[in-house]
């Protein structure tokens, strides 16, 4: 079994310290390997791919919360809206729009992150700041989504300099929405294996962890 028990103690600890939430990602890896951390404590679990979520969700103990982390086409909302309890990367008003639509549906409100692009890279998802602006007024009347916070995903490069600006820069994102938009928004979740100490620093409230919880990931067995 490849689940790094020590890393895992050693890491909330460290989180619960500074207050910070973990997330363990645990896409590609076994029901088996998620039961290890779940029997340690572990509640709060991410996924990537909508039909691996779905599977894992209905054989694993119900009071897991699932976060779903991905980029989430809008035609598989309807598959996690019934049970998810935070979707992580929303990055178009199209997709908050559905995702409304199916909690009403589910008779639920859904929590949801906006995510921002803050890497240099065109690969990764995520808003600007108008577009932001534009689902967060919008979001006003989508009363089955709460938007509880930012999301982003920093450059993967070795220039820690650069992580560290993108991170700030984030947020600063954070803030500005804080101030203008009142209490809701209590949750940056930025951070991963490589960066989260850093993402720490510089005022994440909630982590994304998986390799160093669950070892590397092995993509063809997805
Ligand atoms: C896979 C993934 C993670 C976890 O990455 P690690 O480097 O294994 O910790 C975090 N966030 C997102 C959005 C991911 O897709």
């Amino acid at each position: 079994m490849s689940v790094q028990e020590d890393n895992y103690l050693n890491i909330t600890s460290e989180l619960d310290q500074a207050n910070v939430a973990l997330i363990a990602v645990s896409k590609t890896k076994p029901n088996e390997d998620i039961e290890a951390l779940y029997s340690l404590g572990q509640r709060a679990f991410g996924e990537n791919y909508v039909q691996e979520l779905v599977d894992k969700q209905a054989a694993l103990p119900k009071d897991i919360q699932w976060h779903f982390i991905g980029h989430l086409q809008s035609n598989k909302v309807k598959y996690i809206a019934p049970f998810v309890h935070l979707i992580h990367g929303v990055d178009s008003l199209k997709l908050l729009s559905e995702i409304n639509k199916q909690a009403q549906k589910a008779g639920r409100v859904i929590n949801c992150l906006l995510q921002m692009h803050i890497a240099t890279e065109d690969t990764k998802f995520g808003m600007d700041v108008t577009e932001l602006q534009e689902a967060l007024t919008a979001s006003i009347h989508l009363p089955f989504v709460s938007i509880k916070g930012l999301m982003g995903m920093a450059t993967f490069s070795d220039n820690q300099e650069q992580v560290r600006s993108e991170f700030k820069n984030l947020y600063q994102h954070f803030q500005n929405m804080q101030s203008n938009h009142g209490a809701p928004f209590t949750i940056l979740s930025m951070g991963m294996s490589g960066d989260y100490k850093m993402a720490m620093e510089e005022g994440s409230t909630m982590v994304r962890i998986g390799s160093l919880l669950f070892g590397a990931r092995s993509y063809n067995a997805s």
